[in-house]
């Protein structure tokens, strides 16, 4: 273990994986003779999470909330002290768009609930075969596959028509990617595991469900979508304060790390003269990571990561302008539609405050993997293809109040068949030549909110009980 008289630890990226990792790491360092700092490419913290706040209006650009399945979310917030400030959506129904027609989606589902026999049998998303066909699952044998993709997985599990009508929208819609590639094991471990576990994924939904409803207070955080009171930049926002002065340096970025002589790393910045670390907590997309090692060969050999482009789309509408499906909080997109977008939420019925009285507020996402060219088209052009598609399922008449469109190129990770064998030897590449080097963020461990948390908050602690001598050393 090496003392020094202070030993600085640089996280590279301020999204909420780094600021996560700085935030646990500062807490547990105060006295000690630690010093922490975050190096921010941008004019400001958050990254993926951007909330715009305008005329009364509450607007998502990236990610519009989480499902805390795991409480990451939960303990952040309670540590930040704004456990107060997290709200869970208010209930309403998820259809799927198949042709030009809303079908809605069999109860629980999404959120991994369990299968309803009796609400998947009268769904009129799936014809009568489809679903005899989906009951199957209950008699089929286990693969013994390592990992396959995602679309192989349900097909074999529940057949073809619940992947095109129910899967293959409900992910497109939420991580833009194909099912065709997509790596069942990174992607739905949960699912992978059930499978493993019970042999029938309705079984295994079933009893694990029922588990889940039995434990106290579980259900709330784990079955429901989660933001903050002033949406998601609120936890941002926190976490920024909650850092020490002069903790974060934005718009600066990091072009090189490299090795030096006395056991320690400099790292070449832009705008700004280097600066030495002791260890490195590097969040940024892997892409990035890659390039910062670029002198020593190292990770070159790994192929580049795969990203999903795609826009959201918001658009504002008075109220009387809406009034099919009354009852509904969102849709997701068939490929058996000819819709361009891949799904739609109304925002005010999901969340409380985010419209003022009397308007609708809709969040469109629109391209994904393999249909990307449409998200290069112009502001108006986006508005317009939302808008043609929209006016298709929901009889609108008049333009919207106002529209925010932003693009997000190259920005959804996608995790494919084998993602985690490479993440291994990635990881053991590195560690061999770089052991005060750490990767964590979206591209690796999990792209969701609270797996990022998680990811965040696991490398503080690790890196804290690495250092734990240095403690004892005062
Ligand atoms: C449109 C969209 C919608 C989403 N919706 C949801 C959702 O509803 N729920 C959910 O749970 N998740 C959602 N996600 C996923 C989730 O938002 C992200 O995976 C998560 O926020 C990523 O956090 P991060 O800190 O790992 O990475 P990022 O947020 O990407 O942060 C990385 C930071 O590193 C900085 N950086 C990059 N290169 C350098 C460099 N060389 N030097 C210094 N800094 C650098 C970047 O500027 C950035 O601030 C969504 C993502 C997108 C894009």
């Amino acid at each position: 273990m090496r003392v020094t008289s202070k030993r600085k630890v640089v996280v590279v990226g301020g999204g909420i994986t780094g600021l996560t990792a700085a935030y646990y790491l500062q807490q547990a360092t105060k006295h000690l003779p630690i010093e922490v700092i975050v190096v921010e490419a941008a004019l400001r913290v958050g990254g993926k999470i951007q909330t715009m706040r305008k005329n009364g209006f509450i607007i998502e650009r990236g990610p519009e909330s989480f499902v805390d399945a795991t409480g990451s979310v939960k303990q952040l917030a309670t540590d930040l002290g704004i456990e107060h400030k997290l709200i869970y959506n208010n209930s309403g129904r998820t259809y799927v768009a198949v042709g030009k027609e809303l079908f809605p989606v069999p109860s629980n589902l999404l959120l991994g609930g369990s299968p309803n026999v009796t609400s998947l049998m009268a769904t009129g998303l799936i014809s009568l075969s489809g679903k005899i066909r989906a009951v199957g699952d209950l008699f089929l044998p286990k693969s013994q596959q390592e990992d396959e993709p995602i679309g192989d997985f349900f097909r074999r599990r529940f057949g073809k028509e619940v992947v095109e009508n129910l899967v293959e929208p409900l992910l497109a819609g939420t991580f833009a990617g194909d099912i065709d590639h997509l790596s069942i094991h990174s992607m739905f471990p949960q699912f992978y595991q059930l499978e493993k576990d019970y042999r029938s994924l309705i079984v295994g939904m079933t009893k694990q469900n029922a588990s889940m409803y039995a434990q106290e207070g579980a259900t709330a955080e784990q079955l429901h979508y989660g933001t903050f009171e002033g949406g998601l930049e609120t936890l941002i926002e926190t976490l920024e304060q909650a850092l020490e002065p002069g903790t974060v340096v934005k718009g600066t970025k990091v072009e090189a790390i490299e090795k030096l002589k006395n056991d320690k790393m400099k790292i070449t910045l832009t705008s700004m003269p280097p600066i030495q670390a002791d260890d490195i907590i590097m969040t940024t997309p892997f892409n990035a990571a890659k390039h910062a090692f670029k002198k020593y060969d190292l990770m070159q050999q790994v192929p580049s990561m795969n990203y999903a482009t795609i826009a959201t789309v918001t658009m504002a509408f008075k109220k009387e302008e809406l009034q099919k499906y009354q009852d509904a909080i969102n849709f997701f997109v068939s490929r058996n539609s000819e819709l361009a977008i891949t799904s739609c939420t109304w925002s005010n019925r999901k969340w409380p405050g985010v419209a003022p009285e009397g308007y609708e507020l809709l969040r469109v996402y629109i391209g994904r993997v393999g249909d990307e060219a449409i998200v290069e088209l112009s502001d108006s052009k986006i508005e317009k293809t939302v808008l043609a598609d929209l006016r298709k399922i929901l009889d609108l008449q008049e333009k919207p109040i106002f529209t925010v469109v932003t693009r997000w190129k190259q920005a959804m990770p996608q995790y494919v068949v084998g993602h985690e064998q490479r993440l291994q030897q990635l990881k053991d590449e590195l560690s061999d030549a770089f052991p005060h080097v750490y990767l964590v963020g979206s591209s690796y461990e999990g792209i969701s909110m609270p797996d990022c948390i998680k990811q965040g908050h696991k490398i503080a602690q690790e890196l804290l009980n690495s250092m734990i001598p240095i403690g004892r050393a005062q």
